[in-house]
């Protein structure tokens, strides 16, 4: 110490003031990072990583402020209090934990903008507690004068600054969350922050202290061990920020491992661990990016061929068993460049880039190979095998929804193939397959969007000529291909369960209109097999008449042979049951079909129907004409009416009513029309007093 003119000069170890700097530098960044990410954390793990903040935090600004004390020389004899030492040290603690979790909470909804600052204001009022603390601690022989507004002026600066550094983590926390931010930048900007609040504190902290020095025993402490103390008490504070640091950069490890485990259980399959559909996807997508690689790309559909057999006969299991083991021998088989990927079910999908022919061919034959060894189960042999359908990138498709499309399509050729299990991609064969998806794709939404219609085609008694009824025909009126020939859509309708609705349309429709007409003529309407085998049409039947009122002995419903054939036994009792509520039953197009006389033996029809083709070909045929005849003989002796169909010449007619047929339909004697038609022309009037069929048909 020296006195000049009055004035008291400390001495500073400056080598201390160093250390503690450092000290306070070193301890902020690693409160910053452990701040942060509390903020990015919640309910418990936020706790742990404000009391870790919090550890590292009063260990920094205790040890700033005591290594600092150390460097500070009055030059008289000093010590330190233990109890008020310790004291501060858990001020420290206490102030910064409390302060963290304050930053950190979000629960109060009003707080939450002001909490970063409010918390960093304890944090900082506790720095200011600590460092008053360790001042009554800090013991000199001599008397002691404080500057009122110093120790003023040293809290504002240590709330306000601490305050302002939470505030930026707070800040920070948002823009890291929102990927706005780096995490190194946004530490050192708050580190900084809060080692100026320190550093503010204890040196404007310092400033309001003097001592005037009263040496009472002359002994001056021996400035060798305190230096030692420092640089002990610095040592800790390095380990513990060190210890700070460590537990982040620890979970910063486990959490990439979390990550990577994530992404990988989300791009693979989880029963056969091959990639997924996802994965796929990324790969795919990363090829056709690669627009320098000049190679061709191949994409390959597997879909294997018996998985629902070996499912049914043995169980999941055994299906589960049968993928993992392909999967397995699939992955093994690939080659540098090579991709294959389970898309689910039993489909799957490879991924090749090929300079020749011969390199795709190689790859197809070792997935054939591998496809079609059967699995061991059990004591089974499972064989499933597969079909393959090919697509090239560019030849046969620009774009990667195209691409498996085709593939897709190769593929369902191949399935229908049983001589091939590979097929590749061929436009022409495969276009037509394209249009049956996407006409069954438009045929699902035509009926909602009133695409349907019935058209009536009338059916004529030769031996008087007087209408006998009409049959409902269906329509579809397609808005882009306009129409289309029930011929076509049926079918289509008919293998994916279409017709029911379909069909239950259709009848609905033909009765009520029916209902309405005079005379009351009977309406026949068309029955697919499907509706046989799959819906309760009896009591169809029955509720669309009593919902309409139509008499039942004014519907006929038609049927070919094929739907008896399919279930013989189960057909007959469906139409017994409807014959039993007063329906009648023809048998269409008959003559084309088994012809069986069988059929006709079994069951009372209640008309024959005969096909069209016969009348087509009787003038030229005389094979068709002698049908004809065998076809009426075999009505009279049944005791069945035959109408004959697709009557379109007058010498038609007259053979046919030369020969004895009872009905007539066909374009000579009227063409399926709307039945606004039929009304218009006079060949069909209804009921005067239905208004409101009269203004459905007008419609
Ligand atoms: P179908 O039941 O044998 O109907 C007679 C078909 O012959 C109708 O064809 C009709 O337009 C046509 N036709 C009538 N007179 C003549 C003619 O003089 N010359 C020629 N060349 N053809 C004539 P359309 O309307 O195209 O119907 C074809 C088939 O579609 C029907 O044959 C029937 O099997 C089926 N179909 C029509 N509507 C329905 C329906 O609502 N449900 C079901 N399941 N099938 C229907
Ligand atoms: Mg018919
Ligand atoms: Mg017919």
């Amino acid at each position: 110490m020296m006195s000049v003119a009055g004035c008291i000069v400390y001495k500073h170890n400056l080598w201390l003031v160093v250390v503690a700097l450092l000290i306070c530098a070193a301890g902020s960044w690693v409160t910053a990072r452990l701040v942060l990410r509390a903020f990015a954390t919640r309910s418990r793990q936020r706790m742990g990583w404000s009391f870790i903040g919090a550890v590292v935090a009063a260990a920094d600004i205790w040890c700033t402020h005591f290594v600092a004390m150390l460097g500070f020389e009055p030059g008289v004899p000093i010590a330190f209090d233990p109890v008020l030492t310790i004291t501060s040290l858990l001020i420290a603690l206490v102030g910064s934990f409390a302060g963290f979790l304050l930053a950190t909470s979000q629960a109060a909804n009003r707080l939450t903008r002001a909490a970063p600052a409010l918390g960093g204001a304890v944090v900082g009022l506790a720095v200011a507690l600590m460092h008053y603390a360790g001042m009554l601690a800090y013991r000199v022989e001599g008397i002691v004068i404080w500057n009122r507004i110093g120790i003023a002026l040293s809290i504002v600066f240590a709330v306000s600054i601490s305050g302002l550094a939470l505030h930026l983590a707070g800040a920070a926390a948002r823009r890291l969350q929102a990927n706005a931010a780096s995490a190194g930048a946004s530490a050192r900007l708050v580190a900084g922050v809060l080692a100026l609040a320190i550093a503010a504190l204890h040196f404007t902290g310092m400033s309001a202290f003097q001592v005037v020095p009263m040496p009472i025993d002359g002994h001056f402490s021996n400035p060798a061990a305190l230096h030692a103390l420092a640089l002990a008490v610095a040592c800790m504070a390095l380990v513990i920020a060190g210890a700070g640091c460590v537990s982040f950069l620890l979970d910063d490890s486990v959490r990439a491992e979390s990550v990577e485990h994530l992404r990988t259980m989300a791009m693979s399959d989880m029963l056969t661990g091959l990639p997924n559909r996802a994965s796929f996807n990324a790969r795919i997508d990363a090829e056709l990016a690669r627009t320098q690689d000049t190679r061709k790309l191949a994409l390959i559909g597997i879909d294997l061929n018996r998985f629902k057999e070996i499912n049914d006969l043995h169980g999941h299991h055994a299906g589960d068993e049968v993928l993992r083991i392909l999967a397995r021998r699939l992955s093994s088989l690939m080659r540098e460049g090579e991709f294959v990927a389970r898309m689910g079910g039993d489909e799957f999908v490879a991924l090749t880039r090929f300079a020749s022919r011969e390199e795709l061919g190689d790859l197809l034959s070792r997935l054939e190979t591998a496809l079609y060894r059967p699995v061991r189960y059990d004591d089974a042999e499972l064989l499933s095998g597969a079909s393959l359908g090919v697509a090239i990138y560019p030849d046969d498709a620009t774009t990667k929804t195209v691409l498996i499309n085709n593939a897709d399509l190769a593929m369902y050729r191949a399935k229908a193939d049983l001589s091939q299990s590979v097929c590749f991609y061929e436009p022409a064969m495969d276009e037509i397959a394209r249009a049956r998806r996407s006409l069954t794709h438009d045929l699902r939404e035509a009926l909602a969007r009133g695409q349907l219609s019935v058209h009536y085609q009338v059916q004529t008694s030769i031996a008087n000529g007087e209408i006998c009824g009409y049959e409902a025909l269906l329509r579809w009126e397609h808005p882009r291909l306009g129409f289309i020939s029930p011929a076509e859509f049926i079918p289509l309708a008919e293998e994916n369960g279409l017709i029911l609705g379909i069909g239950a349309w259709v009848l609905r429709e033909a009765c009520t209109r029916a209902v309405s007409w005079s005379p009351p003529y009977k309406v026949a309407v068309n029955l697919s097999p499907v509706q046989f085998a799959h819906a309760d049409l009896p009591k169809l039947v029955e509720t669309v008449l009593v919902e309409t009122g139509l008499a039942p002995e004014r519907l006929e419903l038609e049927l070919t042979e094929t739907t008896i054939f399919a279930d013989r036994e189960r057909s007959l009792d469906v139409l017994q049951r409807i014959k039993a509520i007063g329906v009648s039953i023809a048998l269409d197009d008959f003559g084309t079909g088994y012809s069986s006389l069988d059929t006709l033996r079994s069951f009372p029809f209640d008309k024959i129907k005969l096909d069209q083709s016969f009348i087509s070909e009787a003038g030229s045929s005389r094979q068709a004409t002698a049908i004809i005849r065998a076809v009426l003989a075999l009505g009279k002796s049944l005791g069945i009416p035959v109408l004959a169909e697709g009557i379109e010449t007058e010498a038609q007619f007259t053979l046919l009513a030369d020969e004895g047929c009872d009905e007539v339909q066909g374009y000579l004697l009227g063409r399926p029309a709307p039945l606004s038609h039929l009304v218009a022309s006079g060949q069909l009037s209804l009921l005067a007093d239905d208004e409101q069929a009269l203004s459905a048909v007008r419609g």
